[in-house]
């Protein structure tokens, strides 16, 4: 039975109400008026229920339509302005005792070099990271119980966490990583973890058995409530997302936004970010060989209306997808994105050699971070290498409420500027950097306290004269 308070996965991702849902979407995609009540609604910025943003997914009225996309465009604008958080994953190990029948790193196949960075090479790869530009990374790897053990995890966090090269550090680690116990994530949490990040992968139980035959991940129910362990371990920045092109992406998007009215009826904490991450080709993997794909203008229309629905939550897009793509649902509503990415298991300070690929899948965004960023403030976006609000203590609830009310600007503008100021001086090429300058000097008039652009503007000064780093609100 439908129930969002419940534990247990097949009450808060009921798949008869989800069915409910998807013919109430069906009966009502035509209805105007109420698609015009659930726009209205919507600008209020409070969000919507599953039930009411499927009819919005599933309306086919071109007005509508552009509606729901300048609305989405409004409220990313409201509550994230025009700034884009970067990140860069780094897969640690591509062991896996799982049978996902969608991803290179299943057990069976044989033919994939098998990858797992030591301490050493995880100092090497994190150099490399630095030397771009990054201060956040999303930790990947596929599930093993003796080759990826907790404590493997831990050290290499701490490793992380350790490495203070020239002005470079890795300000904030988030890690997605298989489902685990709750005692794990509390020493996740520990260890000082940013979001904790899994895919659903697919909201739909049979189809998960299906695309998950064998080995831990098969268990629908121990995946699904993972992230009520993760709460319950005290991490209280989760993210989520589904792997789009596995099933029917109307039934995802349901499920989807039924994970976040559950997480946040239950811990009053929503997720701190959504990804929505479409299937791409592979080693031993032909993504045209699932029939569940969907084309940009469906994919579009899905980011419109989860920014819509769940208006505090960040949204990601990495380089699974191209530059035009991401170009044209940056507006819509993502508010980070990965830039100079490798998903292979090292190939950050030396690339892999052609015989010895450990690729998860390929990339379709292959520019620098040079570039993305250059690209990002061409576009009057204001890349930002922030990390502040986990290290302030500003987690779960008190990020969702500042986030709620529109408190997060007074810290996210500032932030974003002196953290784009340090990359500027370090890491950027000269043509970036005078185009950064002149943002920054722009954008800088755009701190509304008066006080705060006193500070801002001290600050900018000591990191470009005097190699000082890491302010923050
Ligand atoms: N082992 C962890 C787990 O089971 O969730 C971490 C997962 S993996 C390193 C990160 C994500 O990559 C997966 O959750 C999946 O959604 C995605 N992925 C796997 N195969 C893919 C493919 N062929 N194309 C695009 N994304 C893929």
């Amino acid at each position: 039975m439908y129930d969002v308070n419940s534990k247990h996965a097949d009450d808060f991702i009921n798949h008869e109400e989800i069915l409910e849902t998807l013919a109430y979407a069906d009966e009502n995609k035509d209805n105007l008026e109420l698609i015009e009540k659930l726009i209205e609604k919507a600008a209020l910025r409070k969000g919507l229920s599953h039930r009411e943003a499927s009819v919005l997914l599933a309306c086919s009225d071109e007005n509508m339509n552009e509606k729901i996309f300048r609305l989405a465009e409004q409220i990313k604008k409201d509550f994230y302005g025009n700034r884009i958080v970067m990140f860069a994953p780094l897969y640690l190990s591509n062991y896996c005792i799982n049978g996902c029948t969608y991803c290179p790193y299943h057990a069976k196949n044989k033919h994939i070099p098998r990858k797992k960075l030591t301490q050493d090479e995880i100092r090497k790869e994190v150099i490399a990271l630095q030397d771009m530009g990054h201060k956040r990374l999303a930790l990947e790897a596929g599930e093993h119980p003796t080759m990826n053990t907790m404590d493997y995890y831990l050290k290499s966090i701490e490793t992380i966490y350790g490495i203070k090269h020239k002005n470079g550090a890795i300000r904030r680690v988030n890690i997605n990583i298989a489902a685990t116990t709750i005692d794990n994530y509390r020493l996740l949490k520990e260890a000082g973890i940013g979001t904790y990040i899994l895919f659903q992968e697919t909201y739909h139980k049979e189809s998960y058995k299906q695309l998950h035959p064998t080995g831990p991940k098969s268990d629908y129910d121990y995946h699904t409530e993972a992230m009520d362990r993760a709460m319950e371990g005290g991490i209280d920045d989760v993210g989520v997302g589904v792997l789009f092109g596995l099933d029917k992406y109307r039934y995802e998007f349901a499920g989807l936004l039924m994970h976040a009215e559950h997480l946040e009826a239950a811990f009053g904490v929503g997720p701190h970010t959504i990804s929505v991450p479409r299937l791409r080709n592979a080693d031993d993997i032909d993504a045209s060989s699932f029939t569940n794909g969907i084309d940009d203008d469906t994919f579009a229309k899905i980011v419109a209306c989860i920014r819509i629905a769940v208006p505090y939550t960040g949204m990601i897009i990495s380089t699974r997808e191209s530059q035009k793509v991401r170009e044209r649902v940056l507006h819509l509503g993502i508010s980070q994105i990965s830039g100079g990415s490798r998903t292979s298991v090292g190939g950050y300070c030396e690339p892999e050699p052609e015989d010895e690929k450990t690729e998860q899948f390929d990339v379709n965004d292959n520019r620098t971070l040079d570039e993305v960023v250059r690209w990002l403030m061409q576009m009057d976006y204001i890349p930002s290498f922030c990390t502040a609000c986990y290290r302030e203590g500003r987690t779960g609830d008190r990020f969702m409420s500042l986030c709620k009310s529109g408190q997060i600007q007074n810290c996210c503008h500032p932030n974003a500027l002196m953290t784009l100021e340090e990359y500027l001086m370090d890491y950027a090429s000269p043509e970036t950097k005078a185009l950064g300058d002149k943002l920054i000097d722009r954008e800088i008039l755009n701190v509304p306290n008066l006080k705060a652009r006193a500070v801002v503007t001290e600050n900018l000064r000591l990191i470009r004269e005097n190699n000082r780093r890491d302010f923050r609100f």
